[in-house]
């Protein structure tokens, strides 16, 4: 059987508040190497994947190219796109060069540049979940236990551990289902926000849109985003491992 064409989106549009650093998070350098290179590096390894796009923050894209994409000399990357306002408006940027393509076969994985330590075994893993069900995205089982809390901040409910789970990315979609369903997303957005909902990652759209069956992929637990500078030490700690001291 032909192998469909795999489209990885990597997301670097985000302004990286939590962290309250002057340069957004996906530039910080993490062993003498931005840390959205890690991602990039991930994926363009990955014999899955035949072509990235680049989410680039407001005014950003030069630098991507030439600072990212030009000096490690990622050849995957074919688009360089400007990002939104919300992580969401940021998938819809790089998701319409496949909607202005008419692309209706082939998946795409969409990945926030944050998350460093992806790795090969993660996106096949994902791509061969994707193969089988449209639908899928990387996660693990929760490790502590979750509450969720009322508006006062009590406990309202504790769901049961072992069917929670927190979720990463990529997050994998066969192209003819995430690129409509998006569509539908940003149309009816103003609609989801009078409702209270917000989009914070891609099964949303296809829970809320197409009611698909979306299935979970074990990640890793060092598949972690940073966000804040906590979560920076423990990536120093976890590149050291991968790359030898
Ligand atoms: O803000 P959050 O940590 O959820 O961001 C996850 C990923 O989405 C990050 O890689 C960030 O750069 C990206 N993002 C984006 N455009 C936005 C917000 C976030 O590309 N407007």
């Amino acid at each position: 059987m032909e192998k469909v064409c795999c489209t990885a989106i990597v997301l670097a549009g985000g302004r990286g508040k939590r962290m309250g650093a002057s340069v957004a998070k996906q530039y910080l350098m993490l062993r003498e190497r931005p840390l959205l290179y890690y991602s990039l590096e991930a994926f363009e390894q990955s014999e899955v994947i035949d072509e990235i796009i680049l989410v680039a923050g407001k005014g950003q894209i030069a630098y991507c190219r030439e600072e990212i994409v030009d000096k490690y000399g990622f050849q995957k990357v074919t688009s360089i796109v400007e990002g939104g306002a919300e992580r969401y408006h940021s998938v819809w940027s790089a998701l319409q060069i496949l909607a202005q393509r008419d692309q209706k076969s082939g998946y795409v994985f969409i990945h926030d540049g944050a998350r460093p330590f992806v790795d090969g075994q993660i996106i096949q893993r994902a791509y061969e979940e994707v193969c089988r069900s449209r639908a899928c995205v990387v996660g693990m089982p929760v490790k502590d236990t979750i509450k969720i809390a009322d508006e006062r901040g009590c406990i309202d409910m504790t769901p049961k551990r072992s069917l929670v789970w927190q979720i990463q990315t990529p997050q994998v979609f066969s192209a003819d289902l995430i690129v409509p369903a998006y569509r539908e997303v940003i149309e009816k957005e103003q609609e989801l926000l009078e409702q209270g909902i917000q989009i914070t990652d891609d099964a949303m759209v296809v829970e809320n849109v197409c009611k698909c069956q979306v299935h979970l992929v074990e990640g890793t637990y060092e598949n972690i985003k940073i966000t804040t500078p906590e979560d920076l030490k423990i990536a120093e700690i976890f590149v050291e491992e991968r790359l030898g001291q």
